[in-house]
């Protein structure tokens, strides 16, 4: 069992280091749930550093909910460009759309309402009921996580039910009703700043003369974790088919990455390929590009669950080919070289577009 005697001591350091430490940030001085909202959602998966451009643009693009419920969907993937977990936009157009349309625009006002939003869960819930309504729920995430197993040594994985109870539980004991909005950012901010994944900052930590892991210099052992995560490899061979100054791009469909998002024509295999193979495929695939294939790079992007390997293959056809005969049942659009910055697109082949790709 944890020393609990220790908790005013963690709340009144905490506190005090988050009161005079903490990082002046646009969503921090508002109290608005649906900017907190917003960048809740940015910051999930998103550090701060890369999260706070998509936030400012976001809230630039939609102010308010009735702007983001309005919105399509590809306007709001596009702003979305390059932020990954692109399911996060779709939701919070689609929660949005909710509160616009069955609740007469008006934000919820409790964890409980807003657990019923789509994308938001038990965390993202914790967070603005107590950061907007001073609703004394803690919030968990992997700052939080870290904090906590390095300060009180505490050696159940966090990636198992009985972590996940146990951390939940600590934190709610931990936490400060009377400020929890306060306290929840102040265990986050902690874990980004100071308590960090590798080479914390305990010189400069508040906690440090009662941290157990840092008394048994064990801190490079917590938090455990018990499973380690496989990365799946996937291998894409982009196809930009070039007609005059356009290119075909398809949209991505359900139940795959970068849904909703725009891509040349796409053959993925389950192994790296070569040039020769790879002309042969897009011959069986598409028997009109037999001459013209040329290899101009390849890429490589590292995803929480997946590696992506792409190779980009350039290939002109001429003007008058029937483009619509060609690819049955697949949709596809034929887009002006200048048009391209309106489509939103997986970063890695906006890369290949912005570097590679002179036409
Ligand atoms: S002393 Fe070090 S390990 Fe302990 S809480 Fe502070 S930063 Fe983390």
């Amino acid at each position: 069992m944890y020393n609990f005697l220790k908790m005013t001591y963690f709340n009144q350091n905490i506190t005090a280091w988050y009161n005079q430490n903490h990082r002046q940030l646009p969503w921090r001085k508002t109290t608005d749930p649906y900017k907190i909202w917003i960048s809740e959602i940015i910051l999930q998966q998103t550090q701060v550093k890369q999260g706070l451009n998509y936030y400012i643009k976001f809230i630039e693009s939609f102010p308010d909910i009735k702007a983001l419920a309005t919105a399509s969907e590809q306007n709001i993937l596009k702003v979305w460009q390059g932020l990954g977990y692109y399911s996060r936009a779709r939701n919070l157009r689609k929660a949005a759309q909710h509160i616009y349309y069955n609740m007469n625009g008006r934000f919820p006002s409790t964890r409980n309402d807003l657990l019923k939003l789509s994308g938001i869960g038990p965390y993202t819930a914790a967070a603005i009921a107590s950061i907007a309504f001073n609703e004394p729920y803690a919030v968990v995430d992997g700052n939080v996580y870290r904090l906590l197993s390095r300060f009180y040594a505490i050696s159940t994985p966090i990636d198992s039910t009985q972590g996940k109870k146990e951390f939940k539980e600590l934190a709610n004991h931990l936490l400060d009703r009377d400020n929890p909005g306060t306290f929840n950012q102040a265990m986050m901010e902690m874990g980004a700043l100071i308590c960090t994944p590798s080479n914390p900052l305990c010189n400069q930590c508040p906690l440090a003369s009662e941290c157990k892991s840092f008394l048994t210099k064990t801190t490079d052992q917590f938090p455990v974790k018990s499973k380690k995560t496989e990365k799946k490899i996937r291998h894409f061979n982009y196809a930009i088919i070039q007609i005059n100054s356009s290119l075909i791009l398809t949209r991505r469909e359900q139940g795959d990455i970068w849904h909703g998002l725009f891509e040349p024509l796409l053959i993925e295999s389950d192994k790296e390929i070569n040039d020769i193979k790879l002309a042969k495929l897009i011959q069986q695939h598409w028997p009109h590009f037999n001459q013209n294939i040329t290899l101009q790079t390849t890429k490589k992007q590292i995803l929480t669950h997946q590696i992506i390997y792409a190779k980009f293959f350039r290939i002109v056809i001429p003007e008058e080919t029937s483009i619509p005969d060609m690819f049955n049942s697949k949709q596809l659009l034929m887009v002006d070289f200048d048009q391209l910055k309106q489509y939103p697109i997986p970063r890695l082949i906006d890369q290949y577009f912005n570097i590679d790709f002179h036409p």
